[in-house]
């Protein structure tokens, strides 16, 4: 089945806050601990979100969601209110509310 011209997401605005997105990134570039292997992460000190996938491989939606949930409660102040366990904690539960309605939303209109 051919696909759709689509365009994928280059940046993101959050709260106000136009964040780029990069994709491919390796995983050198994501920091990531030589023992650990991280599909994504959000830099807080650039304000990027950078992803080890390509736009449109599997599980790149749920990554950008993800990274895009740590940006928000980042650039919200509510971050700093809260240990990174908590944080991570709460992101995932954000995600798994979020990406049903999503899943609802691209239904709707595909
Ligand atoms: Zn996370």
């Amino acid at each position: 089945m051919a696909r759709k011209k689509e365009k994928f997401i280059r940046s993101v605005p959050v709260l106000g806050h136009e964040m780029p997105v990069e994709y491919n990134v390796s995983q050198a570039n994501l920091k990531a601990d030589p023992d650990e292997v991280v599909s994504a992460m959000y830099d807080d000190s650039k304000r990027k979100i950078l992803m080890s996938k390509a736009p449109f491989s599997a599980g790149a939606d749920s990554d950008l969601l993800h990274e895009v949930l740590h940006a928000v409660l980042d650039i919200s102040g509510f971050r700093q209110k809260m240990d990174s366990k908590e944080e991570e904690q709460l992101v995932v539960l954000l995600e798994n509310a979020l990406s049903i309605l999503i899943d609802f939303k691209a239904n709707l209109y595909t």
